[in-house]
């Protein structure tokens, strides 16, 4: 058997050494797409000093306390102040330029308007007060968003704030899926005595799209030798092709051999719980070329949770997705577990489903590897060592969904 963190350490660095292609796309269809290069700032941001209130401008030098000032001009947001003349101040709004002459706003809640439509300030202020700086959010020069970021809306919006209207990014990643099993059916159709519905094509194919990926899935294919063959060959010219089920050694199983006739096989024992049975490899395209391949266990909870710890990142570093990003590893945290394990495996480390509210970390109660409400009613994983067990109270490590899905 293999650990994960060896198998990660294998598999990882060859999607990050791929070349990918790039192009420019418009802002409004930039979502999770990653970026090919970094994203330099051309302008301050705010581009003036402004205010932060509906209120007065102010010369702190000119104040007084119950001193009534001439309103000497209107600065509302979108407009270009006048210098503000000395012992006077202006009306000012949220947005609007500060302007030259005037260090300070004073908040409309602290002034009284008298009926000559002078002002007297209940409150005096220091420079500065309710300005904000230019450039305090962005400064022109700075790197915005780095090389190999999925942009998500916010990434998208702090690019329109710069006033960048198309990115250079990589290009969509085209994933080919296959779920193998003669038990098989598909939603909609009635089951037969044997037959189950087909999930793990849907948690796949919903997650890949989550990720702006292109995924083409040729459904259900029967456990046979030839079928799987031509499925996995009919995919080939996909950058990545995922098959679930079929990557045990039974005589129903025939994921590997069909690899090993088709492309090339690794495969592993991953000492980890769900998920041990792995095929990795690439299928050969006739005209020259391959495409990556993973086959994962068939168990819904063992084909999800691999194909997040271990595939998804592989897909997003192919893609160009930076390491940091995808590691999920250095988003882990510590919760307390409210719970008991007493008896770990001693041989495997194990994925537990645990809802977690305020850091406390409750274990969902059937942790079967085919029980897939066990993942629906779970916020995230705790990753516990070989042998680890668990007293109510422990420091366990926790990852959550949201974090798994950078
Ligand atoms: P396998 O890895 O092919 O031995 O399948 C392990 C278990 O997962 C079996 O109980 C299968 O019926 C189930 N299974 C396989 N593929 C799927 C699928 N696409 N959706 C839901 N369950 C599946
Ligand atoms: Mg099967």
């Amino acid at each position: 058997m293999i650990d994960l963190n060896d198998l990660l350490e294998q598999v990882w660095p060859i999607a990050a050494q791929q070349a990918m292609r790039t192009e420019s796309v418009e802002l409004k269809n930039a979502l999770s797409r990653v970026l090919a290069e970094d994203v330099v700032s051309t302008l301050n941001v705010p581009q003036h000093d402004n205010s932060g209130m509906d209120g007065y401008a102010v010369r702190c030098a000119d104040l007084q306390p119950g001193q009534p000032f001439r309103v000497s001009q209107r600065v509302p947001a979108g407009s270009s102040p006048q210098h503000l003349q000395p012992g006077t101040v202006a009306r000012i709004f949220t947005g609007a330029p500060i302007p030259p002459g005037a260090d300070s706003v004073i908040m409309q809640e602290d002034a009284v308007v008298n009926d000559d439509a002078s002002v007297t300030f209940n409150a005096l202020s220091k420079p500065g007060q309710w300005i904000r700086r230019a450039g305090e959010d962005i400064a022109s020069g700075q790197v915005v968003l780095s090389k190999g970021t999925r942009l998500d809306a916010i990434h998208v919006g702090l690019l329109a704030s710069i006033g960048v209207p198309a990115v250079t990014v990589t290009k969509r990643l085209k994933v080919g899926v296959m779920v193998t099993g003669s038990e098989l059916q598909s939603p909609g159709e009635v089951l037969q005595p044997g037959q189950i519905y087909n999930s793990n094509e849907y948690v796949w194919c919903g997650l890949l799209e989550s990720m702006n990926m292109e995924v083409r899935s040729v459904g259900i294919v029967p456990d046979n030798f030839e079928a799987t063959c031509t499925a996995l060959q009919s995919l080939a010219d996909c950058d990545a092709v995922i098959s679930s089920g079929g990557v045990s050694v039974g005589e129903e199983d025939h994921v590997k051999p069909a690899i090993e006739k088709v492309g090339q096989l690794r495969s592993w024992k991953v000492a980890m719980k769900p998920g041990k049975p792995i095929a990795f490899g690439h299928i050969n395209r006739p005209g020259g070329g391959q495409s990556w391949f993973f086959g994962l266990p068939g168990n819904p909870v063992s084909s999800a949770v691999a194909f997040q710890l271990i595939v998804k990142p592989f897909l997003g570093l192919l893609e160009g997705q930076a390491r940091n990003e995808v590691d999920w590893r250095s988003r882990m945290r510590k919760v307390k577990a409210d719970f008991a394990w007493s008896k770990p495996d001693s041989r495997r480390e194990e994925f537990l489903r645990v809802d977690v509210q305020s850091d406390k970390a409750g274990l969902f109660a059937n942790q079967s590897s085919g029980v897939l409400t066990s993942l629906a009613s779970s916020s995230g994983l705790i990753r516990l060592a070989k042998g680890q067990q668990v007293e109510p109270g422990g420091w366990v490590d926790y990852v959550s969904y949201q974090d798994l899905m950078k």
